[in-house]
Order: structure tokens, then C-alpha cells, then sequence
């Protein structure tokens, strides 16, 4: 599945691609069982890991209450520490700004790190509009770049792709003899970047924290080429999401203890770069300018909604998608958005509109793994079932199906209605009886395999558990509410219902 020919749109259809590529599924199901296992033995480390989480969430939720207050004393601590700060209200402003920095001081080669944010934005495309070449140097956005993919997590950006296929790609992008040993090829990776770090006459980064109280920005990694890119050209821009904004350096305490826990297992990334303004004297290391730009793209409307605003609290960890068993089977491209995932589910559509995304919403068993997971304690489930309101109820309810609606509607009168259900149970089980269907309903291949569309788009991936021959009410009322109360079970001794865990029927 190329990743340039899919949107949110149609997730149902990339979803069925996805799942029809053994190798894409072998990919994932190793590279995210890996992370979910390391996440839990790093996660162990730590004395009072819900604490932790609560204390995360606390801080967040206290800054986007006044991330207005906390925005501006960033900025203004970033600027006396040199840095310039400019305030970009949506993607296209981002680039324009971007692309004016490396237009006025004659750009041709950008290196560009850790930057989900610019793949938010299409930056690159509009850099390449510009005459100017951008270069991914972290190992995972490099690998995509040279295929001409996009990213399929947000950590791990090509988690998709096998050794093997890596293997292939750089015998034929950059001319290595065929090996799939993964140092040389780390190795190959290396002496390309090298030189084009080299090259460079700026360098775009994104950014995990900024911290209100001096101005600083935090990037996390472990290549070291963030570091590069932020250090090595004379130019640096980072381009930051409003809601990055933490008070204090304190509160990074907390983060750093669980954004590389969640994200990739570790207790701490090989390289934290803080970086507080520009080089203070020739020879210095860092560069001699620093841009911040401190994007909204959506983020204020986002933040405006009680509800949706703790979405906002995301670290980008990327445990969610880990941890959700239809990212595990889909991988990122299908949601067809730069964020996939549980979490991209809920994002993309507040972000790029519900109208492109009003399937994400339903890319979800709402099993609440991601909930779980979550080191901020976003409850992603709530936000979905929120969104999938939406979808169905709101203003511009691009999907509201008809049919969808009635039987709803349908549903909810039978439910009001005691006496009206009784009678229409009844005359199912009547049908039951008579076309001698209670064997055959509920079982793969069996009546309800068979209904026609739209109710067959429902039953051809479940079973229809056919009507009981009697009510509970009606047992109740004949058998149990005058019978004895049943003997008390000794503690230890279990029946075989419970040992088989099931209701014995
Ligand atoms: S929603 Fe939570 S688990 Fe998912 S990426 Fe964001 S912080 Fe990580």
C-alpha cells in the first residue's frame, strides 16, 4: 500500500489493504510486542508509576488552563536568551515563516530532526517549492524519505518496513553492495548523513518541551543527529505545538521519567539536548541563530472544548499505538494521517477537520489499552465516543447515515417500552421456532451470515446470539424469586463454571 495513495477518508479501505500484507502485519507485530514489552519492564523501575502519571497530567492540565500566560513568558524568556520567536497561526503561516528565514540568508540544503510537527505541516514540500532541499537525518525519517513514504508512527517512523526491505532500498538509493547486517547498514546510513550535515546551511528540529520559565526548548533522541542539526548549521529553527509549553524545569523531571518509558522502553534517551538561546561567543557550540516558531494549526480550537482539550496533554510517546490491537494489525498509513494511532484517531479530526476524518472515530474496539497505557491519562476512549457523536450529531455530520439512525431510533422505542419488548421478543421467538432457525442462528455460515446489506456488513464479521427460549424475567418469576437462596460457596472452591470461566450455557 503506497503511503501517498491513501487518506482518512477512506480508512475502511486502506484497513482492508493493510490487513492482506502479511509482510507489513509480521512488522508490526513484532516491532510493537517488543515496545509494549520493554515499556513494562521500564515502567517497573519506578516506584509510583501512577503517581507519576497523575502528577503529568496534573501539570498539563494546569498549563493548558493558562497556556496563554505560560506561552508568553516562554517566548519572552526565549527572546532575552536570544532566540526569536514567531507566533504562526496555522500551518500554511509556519512554512511561509520557515521559508523566509532560509530565503533571506540564501539556503539550499536544510537538515531537518525530530519533527512530527513539520510533517504536520507538509514542510518539506513547501521548502522543495522554494528551491530547497530538505534532508531527514533521523535513521527511521531517513529511511521513509529515501522511499518516499511517510511515516507510520510517531516514534518509530518506519516500523512498517522489514530489514530485508530496508536492505533492498539502500543497495539501490545509495549504491551499497547487498547486506543485511543491520550495523553496516547503520553505517552506510551514517556516511550519507555525515556529509550532508556537512552541507547544511540550517537546521529544522521539532521540539518535545519548552520550558516557560527560562526559554528553553528540550529535544529528546538517540542518534545524536538532533543534536547535530541543532548545533552544526549556522541557522536553527524549531518548530514547536503551543500546547509544548511546560512551566517549570521541575515539571520536566516528571516527563523525562516517563516519556522514554512509554515511548521506547528506556530510561532515558541517549541524548536530552536543552538548548537556551543561541551560541554565547564565537567558537561556542550551537548555532548563531535561533528561530522558535510556536504553531497553532488548530490547537486553540482544540484547547476551547472542554472535552477534547486533554488531547492536548499528548507527549507523542506513542505507547497508544502500541498498545491498540487495530494498530497492530493496520500499521499507521492507513489512518492516512501524519498522526496515526489511537491518539491519531482523535487528533486528526479535530486538527484537520471531521469532514476528512470521520472514520477515525471508529478505528477502534474502545477496548481502552490506550487509555491504559497513556503516561498522561488522556482518555482516548471518551474522545472517540465524543467524536463519533459528532460524526452522527453534529453541525456539519458528514456521515450521518439514515439507516443508521432509524434502527437506532427503533432500538431506543423497543427499550423504553418494557411491554413492547416482551411482545416483540416474543414474536421472534415464535419465528425462531417455526422456520426451526435457533440452531443455525449465531453460528458462522448461519442465518445471520446471510442477511443482506447493510445489516450483512454487520453480521459477516459477527455472530447474533439467537433469542433464549424464555425470558430471565420470566424464569424469575416461575422459578427463582420464591426458591431458597442457594448455599454459600466455600472460599477456595471453585465451580467448574468458574474454573472455565464461562456462564455454562
Ligand atoms: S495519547 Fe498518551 S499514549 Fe498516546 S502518544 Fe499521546 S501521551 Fe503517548
Amino acid at each position: 500500500m503506497s503511503s501517498h495513495s491513501v487518506t482518512s477518508r477512506t480508512f475502511d479501505r486502506n484497513a482492508r489493504a493493510a490487513l492482506a500484507d502479511t509482510q507489513l502485519r509480521g512488522a508490526l507485530r513484532h516491532a510493537t510486542s517488543l515496545f509494549g514489552e520493554r515499556r513494562l519492564a521500564a515502567i517497573g523501575t519506578v516506584d509510583d508509576w501512577e503517581g507519576l502519571r497523575t502528577r503529568a497530567r496534573e501539570i498539563k492540565d494546569r498549563t493548558l488552563a493558562q497556556l496563554d500566560r505560560y506561552l508568553e513568558e516562554f517566548a519572552d524568556n526565549a527572546e532575552r536568551a536570544g532566540a526569536r520567536v514567531h507566533w504562526a497561526r496555522d500551518g500554511e503561516e509556519a512554512c511561509a515563516i520557515i521559508g523566509q528565514i532560509a530565503r533571506e540568508r540564501g539556503v539550499r540544503t536544510v537538515v531537518k530532526s525530530k519533527s512530527m510537527a513539520s510533517e504536520e505541516i507538509h514542510l518539506n514540500a513547501a521548502l522543495a517549492r522554494l528551491g530547497i532541499e530538505p534532508i531527514e537525518t533521523d535513521l527511521g525519517e531517513y529511511i521513509i524519505q529515501l522511499a518516499g513514504e511517510t511515516p507510520s508512527h510517531i516514534v518509530v517512523p518506519a516500523i512498517h518496513k522489514t530489514k530485508r526491505q530496508i536492505a533492498e532500498l539502500f543497495v539501490e538509493k545509495l549504491g551499497i553492495p547487498p547486506s543485511d547486517d543491520v550495523a553496516t547498514l547503520t553505517e552506510a546510513a551514517r556516511a550519507a548523513l555525515r556529509q550532508r550535515f556537512a552541507q547544511a546551511d540550517m537546521g529544522i528540529s521539532g521540539v518535545n518541551f519548552g520550558v516557560a520559565e527560562t526559554g528553553t526548548i528540550l529535544i529528546l533522541e538517540n542518534e545524536g543527529n538532533a543534536r547535530l542539526t541543532t548545533s552544526l548549521p549556522p541557522v536553527h529553527a524549531a518548530l514547536m505545538g503551543i500546547e509544548k509549553v511546560i512551566p517549570s524545569f521541575q515539571d520536566l523531571d516528571v516527563f523525562l521519567k516517563l516519556l522514554p518509558r512509554s515511548g521506547t522502553g528506556q530510561l532515558l534517551t541517549a541524548y536530552q539536548s536543552l538548548i537556551t538561546g543561541t551560541r554565547r561567543a564565537p567558537g561556542d557550540e550551537g548555532p548563531e541563530e535561533l528561530h522558535i516558531v510556536l504553531m497553532d494549526n488548530g490547537r486553540s480550537r482544540v484547547l476551547a472544548h472542554p472535552t477534547t482539550r486533554q488531547s492536548l496533554a499528548c507527549i507523542r510517546c506513542g505507547a497508544c499505538l502500541n498498545a491498540c490491537p487495530v494498530y497492530q494489525q493496520v500499521g499507521g498509513h492507513a489512518y492516512g494521517s501524519v498522526y496515526p494511532g489511537p491518539i491519531g484517531a482523535v487528533i486528526s479530526p479535530q486538527l484537520f477537520g471531521l469532514e476528512n476524518s470521520s472514520q477515525l472515530p471508529y478505528a477502534s474496539s474502545l477496548c481502552g489499552a490506550c487509555r491504559d497505557v497513556c503516561p498522561v491519562k488522556i482518555d482516548i476512549p471518551e474522545l472517540l465516543l465524543h467524536l463519533r457523536s459528532q460524526v452522527v450529531e453534529g453541525d456539519d455530520a458528514p456521515q450521518a447515515k439514515p439507516l443508521e439512525r432509524l434502527s437506532f431510533a427503533a432500538y431506543a422505542t423497543l427499550m423504553e417500552r418494557p411491554a413492547l419488548l416482551r411482545v416483540a421478543t416474543g414474536v421472534g421467538r415464535l419465528a425462531q421456532r417455526l422456520l426451526g432457525i435457533r440452531e443455525r442462528v449465531g453460528k458462522q455460515g448461519g442465518v445471520t451470515a446471510r442477511l443482506a446489506p447493510p445489516l450483512g456488513a454487520w453480521t459477516a464479521w459477527r455472530d447474533l446470539r439467537p433469542l433464549a427460549p424464555r425470558s430471565f424475567r420470566d424464569i424469575w418469576r416461575t422459578e427463582l424469586r420464591d426458591a431458597p437462596p442457594p448455599q454459600r460457596i466455600p472460599a477456595g472452591v471453585a465451580t467448574r463454571a468458574d474454573r472455565s470461566g464461562g456462564d455454562g450455557s
